[in-house]
């Protein structure tokens, strides 16, 4: 596995591989890495001959009130786990690489990105889709691959891919998560271990409006009313938000139907966590 610093160099190094007609697969992450993002490594390894793998925690995407100075980080600990998967390449770049000063130039979906963590992360998308259209340019891949943990910034990168005719196949993965349900999360390991009990209101809120919804109920608004008042009955659990949506446009469904998407976001203690699951029948 070759690690690489210098978003130049990267460019310039895939540049050639292209040139011999090598494809290319990309997972950008922030690192500290779980079963979810190596999820996304297997999902592609097979289908392009060089694998990337970014890590790169985003300063562009955290509100000054947000955990960027905290987030964990094991830059050692990851290189071991990919270097199991058989990525090719580690793409390590610095903030000044990335953002060196002077910098202006943003890119921004004005739709999506206005609803759901767009309401409650004001710019947090328009960071996201910087980084991440920037990330494109310089590793330039053929197919990248995003989770449905982030299921909003999931599409909110394919509609940027489809509205600026990127050259790159989007591909999304299902949440991978703990046995007891928790998705998996870098920031889980924020939580004390009372919190991460508390955590798993989250995807109990998720089953409990699907059950609803196998027993009848097509109302968006009872789901949601259910969920907001399964997570308010639990302690150290504070809802950001609950929404039952179309599954491609995320706007509010009133009317439900199986493939529609339930979003859930609420804070434990500090830390925010999201998940979300779609209505099915089985
Ligand atoms: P992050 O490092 O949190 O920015 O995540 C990097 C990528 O991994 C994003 O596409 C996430 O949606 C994806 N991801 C994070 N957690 C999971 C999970 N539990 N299951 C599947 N994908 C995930």
């Amino acid at each position: 596995m070759r690690v690489f610093e210098s978003p130049q160099e990267l460019q310039q190094y895939i540049t050639e591989e292209k040139r011999k007609g090598k494809t290319v697969g990309f997972v950008p992450t922030m690192g500290f890495l779980h079963e979810g993002h190596l999820s996304l490594l297997r999902a592609v390894r097979p289908d392009v001959d060089i694998l990337v793998m970014s890590i790169f925690v985003n300063p562009l995407q955290f509100a000054p009130s947000e955990d960027l100075k905290t987030y964990p980080r094991d830059i050692a600990k990851d290189q071991a786990m990919v270097e199991k998967e058989g990525v090719d390449i580690l793409f390590l770049p610095s903030d000044e690489s990335m953002y060196p000063s002077g910098y202006s130039t943003y890119v921004g979906e004005i739709e999506l990105s206005q609803r759901w963590c767009g309401k409650s992360r004001p710019g947090h998308f328009r960071g996201v889709t910087t980084v991440v259209l920037k990330l494109f340019n310089i590793v330039q891949p053929d197919i990248s691959v995003f989770g449905e943990k982030d299921y909003q910034q999931a599409k909110v990168i394919a509609k940027m891919a489809s509205d600026l005719n990127l050259p790159v196949t989007i591909r999304t993965c299902p949440i991978v998560r703990e046995p007891d349900g928790l998705a998996m999360s870098s920031r889980n390991s924020y939580l004390t271990s009372e919190q991460r009990q508390a955590a798993l209101a989250l995807t109990n809120s998720l089953d409990y409006a699907i059950n609803e919804f196998r027993k009848g109920v097509r109302q968006g608004n009872y789901l949601i009313q259910a969920m907001c008042l399964y997570i308010q009955t639990q302690d150290n659990v504070k809802l950001d938000y609950v929404a039952c949506v179309d599954k491609d446009t995320l706007s509010p469904k009133e009317h439900v139907d199986v493939g529609d998407r339930l979003l859930v976001a609420a804070y434990v203690g500090e830390t925010r966590l999201i998940d979300n699951k779609p209505l099915t029948l089985e």
